[in-house]
């Protein structure tokens, strides 16, 4: 459990624990772009179809400095970092999200080569409606972990949801669990995550034929996280049924209500910034820090607030979940 009292309130002056907690990898999210081929209701940023020139996949060089950048300052035996206080770990890994990492096609490959290369752990957090089979025998051999975003089961929901791209098509779900399996087969160790977004639309759905479908190795559920729009909010009865409806599922799930989102992941945008989702501090939802690029990651990071005890707790079996 996390207390308010355990936030990091800005990194450069951490509080002092008296625990520190030990967790197998730290992971660090990077965002990689803001485009998306879908539009999900709940959706935390202004996605777009197109990713913005300036994000910083497009520029090799200044990616590889950013990668080399976060590595070298959270490279677990790096003294200087200020989290070392209240955490320890024993590698970092990178968690590509988006956005729609997938729709990079194949920079997403080169940028996962170049980060294992450079040392990071790596998983990707994906839609799954553009991870082809030819994807995926690319992705695999490089990934720890592969997270999938399923919400629903049910088209009229995703369509509502705005789980669909801009001629209408929805994921293919068989195809989708055939790849995954060939992924599998040839990388075993990789593991799979499905993150299902519990919000007013699915909330009420029965999820179980589908996860027992994809095998999942964990299934994080999360309450949907009304930053900008609450339309699709759900009550914490709704939430508390839904997380029971599915108890068959218990010793796979990981359930994160709104509370345990703040402050405990650590975020970098497309843009090479840290940044966090704290409601309270600013009109879209974030707070961002200067570009790592330009400040170095040590400054960058100083300007954040993180809570290293509510990142620990999502790590009850030392295996990360981001
Ligand atoms: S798939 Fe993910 S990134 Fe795309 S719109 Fe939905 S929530 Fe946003």
């Amino acid at each position: 459990m996390h207390t308010k009292n355990s936030i990091v309130g800005n990194n450069s002056n951490p509080i002092t624990s008296s625990t520190i907690h030990q967790v197998e990898d730290l992971t660090i999210n990077w965002h990689i772009t803001e485009a998306c081929n879908y539009r999900c209701q709940y959706c935390y940023a202004h996605w777009k179809d197109q990713p913005d020139r300036r994000e910083l996949f497009h520029h090799p060089d200044r990616t590889i400095d950013l990668l080399e950048h976060v590595f070298r300052f959270f490279h677990p035996e790096n003294t200087q970092n200020p989290l070392r206080k209240t955490l320890s770990w024993k590698s970092v890994r990178l968690n590509i999200a988006g956005g729609e990492p997938s729709i990079l096609n194949g920079r997403l490959v080169e940028i996962a080569r170049a980060a294992r290369e450079i040392g990071f752990r790596l998983s990707i957090i994906s839609n799954g409606s553009k991870l082809s089979h030819e994807a995926l025998q690319l992705l695999a051999p490089d990934l720890t972990c592969l997270g999938i975003s399923l919400d629903s089961n049910d088209p009229a929901i995703n369509r509502a949801i705005g789980r669909n791209d801009r001629h209408g098509k929805l994921l293919n779900v068989n195809e989708l669990i055939e790849n995954l399996r060939s992924a599998r087969f040839l990388n075993p160790l990789m593991t799979i995550k499905l993150n299902t977004v519990v919000n007013r639309l699915n909330a009420g759905e029965d999820l179980s034929h589908l996860v027992e479908q994809v095998q999942p190795d964990r299934w994080k559920v999360l309450r949907m996280l009304p930053v900008l729009d609450t339309s699709l909010a759900i009550s914490d009865k709704q939430f508390a049924a839904y997380v029971r409806r599915h108890e068959a599922f218990a010793s796979i799930q990981c359930i994160e209500d709104h509370e345990d989102m703040c402050e405990s992941y650590l975020m970098i945008d497309p843009f090479g910034r840290f940044f966090q989702n704290r409601p309270t501090l600013s009109s879209d939802g974030y707070v961002y820090s200067k570009p790592i690029l330009s400040v170095g990651a040590g400054a960058a990071f100083s300007e954040m607030a993180f809570n290293p005890i509510g990142f620990q707790s999502r790590y009850t079996d030392g295996q990360g979940q981001s």
